[in-house]
């Protein structure tokens, strides 16, 4: 039997765990802080899961996660998609979804502005919405403790790993978020610290909604069910490089750019944020992800601010990283 030790209970951390424990590994996670703790990228009630991507790949590996999704579902009893579906808002038609949508055989729709009003997002004059039934939420609380109740692996919390050669491991699966670079050196990643707020909405849950930046093709802000408040937004890769070790509050800023981004869009939520909250991305250059072996240890760095979604999938392809032959 493989000895695997998993370093960070974030949600990699926890679905390479669930991955790990299904192809018949010995796990160990080990956690510097709580398994709830607020100091990386994974906590928090939500995150939005969608299929539609510019870049079919992306579709193909957001299906594949899905499918993920519900045999963890099925497996833990408890429901982790909200599929509430997803309104992308573009400038020009060209940013949607639409053709990788298409060359992966799957259905969307074109909306009219008062199509788009009826789902709680006003669409600006002249721009396209394009809706996405495969889509909604990830209850990301729910989500991670499902990976690691479903794995029955021992978990180690309050437990710093100072260097992986510390670990009596046949491989150490590294899932560290922002603190990646400090035990295996070389990753291209950046480290940022993003805001995001909330606010209240009453009513059925939204669908997610991303509007894209027409300047950079990437997406500017976003919008998300929240299940206490009824509305979470942020504004994504907004924040300034972050050391993880520091603590820090929401940007008042960027709070207060996303709080005019509501006003504007959402009629049907009160623009006033009820709560902030920060949370670190930790980005590649192109948004993609580092999941490689190196030795023994295999660095799975799955972040880019969109990661959560794939975590089943990126959890087996580290499994399978770790337990290759
Ligand atoms: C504001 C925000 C909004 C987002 N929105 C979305 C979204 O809508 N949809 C989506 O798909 N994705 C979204 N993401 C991205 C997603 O949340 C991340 O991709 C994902 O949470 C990354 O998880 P992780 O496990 O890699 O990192 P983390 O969650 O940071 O986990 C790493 C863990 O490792 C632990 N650790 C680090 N070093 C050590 C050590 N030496 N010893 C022991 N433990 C250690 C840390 O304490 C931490 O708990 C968002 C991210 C943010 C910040």
């Amino acid at each position: 039997m493989t000895r695997v030790a998993v370093v960070g209970a974030g949600v990699m951390g926890c679905a390479a765990a669930w991955a790990l424990a299904k192809r018949g590994a010995d796990v160990t996670v080990h956690e510097q802080f709580e398994l709830d703790n607020t100091r990386g990228s994974s906590h928090g009630r939500s995150r939005i899961f969608r299929v539609a991507y510019p870049d079919p790949a992306w579709v193909r590996l957001a299906q594949e996660a899905r499918d993920g999704w519900h045999e963890l579902e099925r497996e833990s009893g408890e429901e982790l998609l909200g599929l509430y579906g997803l309104v992308e808002i573009v400038s020009d038609p060209a940013l949607t979804s639409a053709a990788a949508l298409d060359a992966c055989g799957i259905a969307y729709s074109l909306l009219d502005g008062s199509e788009t009003r009826s789902l709680g997002a006003n669409l600006p004059e002249g721009w396209t919405a394009l809706f996405s039934a495969d889509a909604g939420i990830v209850h990301a609380d729910r989500a991670r403790h499902a990976f690691l109740d479903t794995a029955r692996v021992r978990v180690e919390t309050g437990s710093r790993v100072e260097s992986v050669d510390d670990l009596d491991a046949d491989v150490v699966v590294v899932t560290a978020g922002a603190w990646v670079g400090r035990l295996v050196g070389d990753v291209p990643v950046r480290v940022t610290r993003e805001s995001v707020a909330y606010f209240r909405r009453e009513g059925s849950p939204m669908p997610s909604v991303v509007e894209v930046d027409p300047a950079t093709g990437g997406h500017a802000l976003y919008a998300l069910h929240d299940p206490v408040h009824g509305l979470k937004a942020g504004a994504h890769h907004a924040g300034a490089e972050a050391d993880p070790d520091t603590q820090a509050e929401a940007d008042p800023a960027i709070v207060e750019r996303i709080a005019a981004w509501v006003r504007e869009r959402f009629p049907g939520a009160d623009p006033e944020p009820v709560e902030t909250d920060s949370c670190l991305y930790t980005s590649t250059s192109d948004e993609s992800f580092v999941c490689e072996r190196r030795g023994r240890v295999v660095v799975g760095s799955a972040c880019s601010g969109h990661g959560f979604k794939f975590a089943p999938a990126v959890g087996r392809q580290l499994a399978a990283l770790a337990l290759a032959e």
